[in-house]
């Protein structure tokens, strides 16, 4: 059965405004499997209206922490009891692993609304008491319009990481999800409906990013923040639309993450986290920890077992539970993805193990004999593929690491507690994960450092952006 997905535009589900539609792909079966409303620049600026409005009349700008808080849990609630819808959406539209998108990614959309209600309902502003009778303290009002335009690899995810505390600081917002993955946005609108947010506080439109709704949602005057997770070349491309209204941007973008294992790391700890790191989501990770380096005294050792745990993982059919590897999001995709494994032969690597799967899917892949400067270890592949190169001391670990334009984040694998303190104080990266991956905080800062960011968001950060924080003087 093919589903049929509108844009979500003051409450209503609708068409787009020239009736255009386009299909998305299921990547499992190479086959559409849902119509969606192809989005303009007319449908961008509908949008807009509809959040300007119910930002100017309310009453969601100017309810209290609580009262949002209450409607956002019940959002919530509603993710919990629709999870298993949401994450077939999510496994039809890309592909990932029902097991991640059930496991994970659903569970962590529901976490990130009540996380983010609760940090606004409890969250103090500061006073600042002056000494010579006057009296100053912060206030943080909502910023306005939040356009939030997401990428398709943790649909449902990472639009909740930005809807969420948007929401909860009281602005109305814009989605636009990726093209690849329109699903889990517009159930997620269904239910922010059903939860009693008011209409046209929470938007969706569908659509392309350049010379479409997405470049439009960029250059709207009637737009207060932007906040883009994807490539590092559409940043560019947004942070040049944002600048000519000055509007303020948060962007999370590419990444190479290294993965350091030293030779004291405790092995079998290091490889299992390790294989998380590569081939979560099938390497589609912005956090992938894509280049592995590895010290000379236990490079044979690790390498072979890590090779050995890479082809055990279960390469299928995404929609069954046992599935750790499924087919890559598109063809175009899976094209980009082959072509870094022919690239790798080309410059004298070697696929040691891995390459093309069934369908659309890249079976875990391992290369040696990269150099550092060689294209697989410094461009973003972003699918199951790692570099491996082995390193000789804890300086030529760390300059290996901050050597790409990329600065996401970083693993490192020790027991020695100095040294893991001294290295991720010299990482140039927004993350650092110590015998670990993925683990996260809601209040630590997130972003990146280099060509993987502009801005943090968690906690406090995401108060920062999604409000115009003033200070009010007041003699006394
Ligand atoms: P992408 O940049 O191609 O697209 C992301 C979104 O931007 C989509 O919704 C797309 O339609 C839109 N878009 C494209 N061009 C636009 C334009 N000119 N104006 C406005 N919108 C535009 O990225 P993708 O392929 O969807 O996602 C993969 C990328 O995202 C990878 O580089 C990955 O590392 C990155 N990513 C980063 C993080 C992070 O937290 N730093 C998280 C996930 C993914």
């Amino acid at each position: 059965m093919v589903e049929s997905f509108g844009h979500i535009v003051g409450g209503h589900e609708v068409p787009s405004v020239d009736g255009a539609t386009f299909q998305s792909v299921d990547p499992g079966e190479r086959e559409p499997w849902a119509t969606v409303a192809l989005g303009s620049a007319a449908d961008a600026d509908r949008a807009v209206a509809a959040a300007r409005t119910a930002f100017d009349e309310g009453p969601w700008p100017e309810m209290g922490y609580p009262e949002r808080a209450e409607v956002l849990h019940r959002l919530a609630d509603l993710i919990e009891a629709n999870a298993e819808a949401l994450a077939l959406a999510d496994t039809a539209d890309m592909g990932k692993p029902i097991s991640e998108t059930r496991g994970h990614d659903v569970p962590r959309a529901a976490q990130n609304f009540r996380f983010f209600a609760d940090h606004a309902a409890i969250t103090a502003a500061e006073a600042f008491p002056m000494a010579s009778g006057y009296h100053a303290f912060a206030q943080y009002g909502p910023a306005g319009v939040v356009a939030a335009i997401a990428p398709w690899n943790f649909p449902l995810m990472l639009a909740s990481w930005k809807v969420a505390p948007a929401l909860a600081w009281g602005n109305t917002v814009v989605l636009k999800p990726a093209e690849q993955s329109p699903a889990s946005a517009t159930l997620l609108a269904r239910l922010a409906l059903e939860a009693g947010i008011p209409p046209g506080v929470f938007n969706v439109v569908h659509g392309y990013g350049p010379g479409s709704v997405g470049q439009a949602l960029t250059e709207s005057p009637g737009v207060d923040r932007i906040t883009f997770t994807g490539e590092s070349n559409t940043g560019r491309a947004i942070s040049a639309a944002a600048a000519r209204n000055l509007t303020p941007l948060s962007l999370e973008m590419g990444g190479k993450g290294a993965n350091i294992v030293f030779a004291d790391a405790d092995l079998d700890q290091a490889v299992e986290w390790s294989i998380k790191a590569v081939y979560t989501n099938s390497g589609q990770v912005c956090l992938a920890g894509s280049r592995l380096y590895v010290q000379r005294d236990i490079y044979q050792e690790f390498l072979d077992r890590f090779r050995a745990a890479a082809e055990a993982l279960v390469v299928g059919d995404p929609r069954d539970e046992a599935t750790r590897i499924g087919p890559l999001s598109s063809r175009e995709h899976h094209e980009k993805v082959t072509g870094y494994l022919d690239l790798a032969v080309r410059d004298g690597a070697r696929v040691l193990t891995g390459g093309r799967g069934p369908g659309w899917t890249v079976l875990p892949s391992v290369i040696v004999g990269a150099g550092q400067r060689d294209r697989v270890t410094q461009e973003e592949i972003f699918g199951p593929v790692v570099v491996v190169l082995p390193f000789d001391d804890e300086n030529g670990a760390v300059q290996a690491a901050n050597d790409t334009p990329y600065g996401l984040n970083a693993m490192l694998f020790t027991k020695d507690l100095s040294r893991a303190h001294r290295v991720s104080r010299a990482l140039r990266v927004g993350t650092v994960w110590t015998n670990c991956f993925f683990v996260r905080d809601l209040r630590a800062p997130f972003g990146g450092a280099g060509d993987s960011g502009v801005g943090r968001e968690g906690g406090a950060y995401s108060r920062e952006f999604f409000t115009e924080p003033k200070a009010v003087v007041m003699r006394i």
